[in-house]
């Protein structure tokens, strides 16, 4: 199987500005950033996405994300984080190896744009959510 970019990183194959790692995943500085300070917090199991993780490789990945963010937080005094994941092409991922984003926000800088809100009736929220219950 063909290595992914993230795991050549992981491996020292390709360089990075790395910030932090655990048993479970490897964190660095994003090369393409929403703002200053903008980190991956990549999984150490090359796995693409949400659905491919063990809760134990989940959990450890969740704990740098928010050690990661709490650097940040200490360091760039950013006004909000915003933490980020992609899984599938539609959702925007361009790099199929399971990463969660970290991006630090300050007050106005118009870095992202979220969803328009839309309205489905009681009766469709409740079917919906029956058939979630069953999946
Ligand atoms: P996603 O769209 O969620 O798959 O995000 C992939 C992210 O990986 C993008 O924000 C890219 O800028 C970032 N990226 C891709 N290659 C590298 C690299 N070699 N070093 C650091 N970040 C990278």
């Amino acid at each position: 199987v063909q290595k992914s970019i993230f795991s050549k990183i992981i491996d020292g194959e390709i360089p990075c500005h790395k910030i932090a790692e655990n048993e479970f995943a490897f964190s660095f500085l994003d090369v393409s950033p929403a703002t200053k300070g903008h980190a991956l917090v990549v999984s150490k199991l090359p796995g693409p996405s949400l659905h491919d993780l063990s809760a134990d490789a989940l959990a450890g990945t969740m704990q740098l994300v928010q050690q990661v963010a709490a650097q940040i937080q200490r360091t760039l005094h950013p006004d909000g984080i915003n933490v980020l994941q992609n899984n599938g092409g539609a959702a925007g991922q361009t790099v199929f190896h399971f990463h969660v984003h970290i991006i630090p926000r300050w007050s106005g800088d118009q870095a992202l744009s979220f969803w328009k809100p839309l309205t489905f009736d009681a009766a469709e929220l409740a079917q919906l959510a029956e058939q979630l219950r069953i999946a």
